[in-house]
Parts: C-alpha cells; sequence; structure tokens
C-alpha cells in the first residue's frame, strides 16, 4: 500500500491506538462536531438512541472515528460491518437480531449496498422492525418481527451514489471536509506523544502541510517518518521531517507520483483538458473511482482541475505546480477560468 493513499489498510492495528475515544479528544470539525454533542445529549436525555447519521466525505477524514465516538459517548456497544460485505439480506437480518436496544451499528461503504439488502434496511431503521419471508411459492408468507432500537450509522464516500429512499432515512447527515494545517499539526503532536516519538514543532507543521489535509496520510507519513528518525536516531524537526518526506516521493505540497502522474496526463496529452474521466482512468490503468475517491477530491479542492461539463481540465495553478506553461489556446478559451 502506498504511504500516501488515504485509503485505510485491513486492520491496521497502529491506526486504531491512535484514534481519538471521546469528541473532546477529536481535532477539528468544529462544527459538526457541536452539532452531534447537542444531538448526542439531547438523545441521552430522553433514554434514546441517538437518530440514523450518515457521515460522508473523503476517505480518511474520521468517519469511521466518528463512529466509534458516538457508541462511546452514548455510552452503547458497536457492531461495525460494510456495504461489500453484506451481500445477501439474510446476512444483515442476522446482524439486526442480534443487537442490543440502542446499540450502534455502523456500516462503513454504505452506497455500495445492493438493493435487496437495502430494503431490508429501510423498515429497520423506520420502525425498527424485519419483514422475514417464511415458506416458499404460493404459500410463502411475511412475518413483521420487532428489533431492537439501534443507531445506525453509514459511511461513505461517494454520497452522490446513495440512493435516494436510504439517505433520506438518515436523520443526521453529517460532511467531512478536509482539515487544516494547524489541525492536522495537533493531531500529529498527539500521535508522536502516543507514539513515544519525539517531534519538534516545526517538524509537525512540515508533516501537516504535506499530508493533503487529511488526517490518516498525516498519521501514516508521522509513523514512516519515525522509522527515519530512529534509524538515525534522531528527534523529527524540519529538516528530517523533509528528507524523509522527499524519499517517500511527497512533494512540498503534499502530492504523490500517482497525482503528479493524473495531472502530468492531462497536460501532456490533452493539453490541459477537458478530458472525460473514463479516458483519464483508461489512460492511467486505474479504476474510475479511485480516481474519483482519492485523488481527485483533493486536487479539487487545491485549485488544481475543475469538472466541466465535458469533462476534467487543469487550472493554472496545476501547470504552474507541474511547472509546465499553460497552452494558450486554453487560457483563450476559458478566460474565466484563471
Ligand atoms: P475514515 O473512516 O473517514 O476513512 P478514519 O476514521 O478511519 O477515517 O480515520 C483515519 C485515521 O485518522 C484514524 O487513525 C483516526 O484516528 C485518525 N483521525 C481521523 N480524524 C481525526 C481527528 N479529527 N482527530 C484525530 N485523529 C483523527
Amino acid at each position: 500500500m502506498n504511504v500516501v493513499s488515504p485509503i485505510k489498510e485491513q486492520a491496521d492495528e497502529a491506526e486504531v491506538k491512535l484514534r481519538p475515544q471521546m469528541l473532546s479528544d477529536f481535532t477539528g470539525q468544529k462544527d459538526t462536531c457541536e452539532n452531534l454533542q447537542v444531538f448526542i445529549n439531547a438523545a441521552k436525555k430522553r433514554e434514546e438512541p441517538l437518530d440514523h447519521t450518515l457521515l460522508y466525505g473523503p476517505p480518511g477524514l474520521g468517519k469511521t472515528t466518528i463512529s466509534h465516538i458516538i457508541a462511546n459517548e452514548m455510552g452503547v456497544g458497536f457492531r461495525a460491518t460494510s456495504g461489500p460485505i453484506l451481500t445477501r439480506a439474510a446476512d444483515l437480518a442476522a446482524i439486526l437480531t442480534n443487537l442490543q436496544e440502542n446499540e450502534v451499528l455502523f456500516i462503513d461503504e454504505i452506497h455500495r449496498l445492493n438493493s435487496t439488502v437495502e430494503e431490508v434496511l429501510y423498515p429497520a431503521m423506520e420502525d425498527f422492525k424485519l419483514d422475514l419471508i417464511i415458506g416458499e411459492g404460493p404459500a410463502a408468507r411475511t412475518v413483521r418481527i420487532d428489533l431492537p432500537k439501534f443507531t445506525l450509522v453509514g459511511a461513505t464516500t461517494r454520497l452522490g451514489l446513495l440512493t435516494n429512499p436510504l439517505r433520506d432515512r438518515f436523520g443526521i447527515p453529517l460532511k467531512l471536509d478536509f482539515y487544516s494545517y494547524e489541525e492536522l499539526e495537533k493531531m500529529i503532536i498527539r500521535g508522536a506523544g502516543i507514539m513515544n516519538a519525539e517531534i519538534s514543532k516545526d517538524g509537525a507543521a512540515e508533516i501537516a502541510r504535506r499530508a493533503r489535509g487529511t488526517p490518516r496520510i498525516a498519521l501514516r507519513l508521522l509513523r514512516r517518518i519515525r522509522d527515519f528518525a530512529e534509524a538515525d536516531n534522531a528527534a523529527i524537526d524540519k529538516k528530517l521531517a523533509d528528507s524523509a518526506l522527499a524519499r517517500l516521493d511527497v512533494d512540498k505540497i503534499g502530492l504523490d507520483g500517482q497525482d503528479r502522474k493524473y495531472l502530468r496526463y492531462i497536460a501532456s496529452h490533452y493539453d490541459g483538458g477537458p478530458v472525460g474521466i473514463e479516458t483519464i482512468a483508461a489512460g492511467l490503468s486505474e479504476e474510475r473511482d479511485t480516481l474519483e475517491e482519492t485523488i481527485e477530491p483533493y486536487l479539487l479542492q487545491q485549485g488544481f482541475i475543475q469538472r466541466t461539463p465535458r469533462g476534467r481540465m487543469l487550472t493554472q495553478s496545476a501547470f504552474a505546480h507541474l511547472g509546465l506553461k499553460m497552452p494558450e489556446n486554453l487560457t483563450k478559451e476559458n478566460p474565466d477560468l484563471f
């Protein structure tokens, strides 16, 4: 796995250790956290489970972390599964009937649930009921059974792929955004403390600036940089962080080889675009989903690319970052873009 990928690795124990447990340890996403605290307090006061909550935003921004925090703050149990794992309605039925009262059921990548599983979820979310079909053929009948009350926490990187009926059943939608450098710096210093790694403030700031606004990347870079620091028997300062990041192929603003390949492809093969996402995916031998979920969000946020009806286009800043001159026809064609 690429060090700078925001994608989660399976059973990443180091990540679990660094996970904040309560809202008070969670850095950033201020408005989201304040609202969530109000909803949690209200639900606790009413002795009810928290309303179903949908967390959405790019990978590595804290969706899984917040789902654990919800269970901890509510003082209830936590079960986790994910859209691609839940392939059969019976699997979901088994999970639902085994829930304890008020528990949190976390479904990661909820946009990948198939429609038969999703249909089981509707009455479960709305009325805490499960419709079971007993028997086959003409003798088949439906039996409705009661489920314990629970909170469904869904996480998705692709809100647009959620069906409307599913989206409408979440009472609390929460959007996660990229973090500021200061917030990431704080997380890096906290993480280094937990890992017993010595780090200076400017060392943490350097990593923060190059972590693409994403805690998962910041903490993963920190772990790799710590390896370099240990090899040199040194503390992590700006100089060490800078040379380690260069060795990890992370550039001054945090772009890695894959990001630069994406930008260069549009610059050199399509003169900066517009070019369709399918063409880019084929040209780079990448899945379209990978581009849309992990590479593009940060490039869009940084203003390096634009999504237009005719496809992706590079901006002046992207050409400048690549050290290339912007083609004249592009500047003329889109005067308002630049
Ligand atoms: P997602 O589910 O959105 O992909 P995770 O919740 O798994 O992301 O977070 C990835 C890593 O980043 C975890 O190690 C988590 O502890 C850390 N992390 C995420 N958000 C924060 C935050 N706000 N403060 C501190 N650590 C965070």
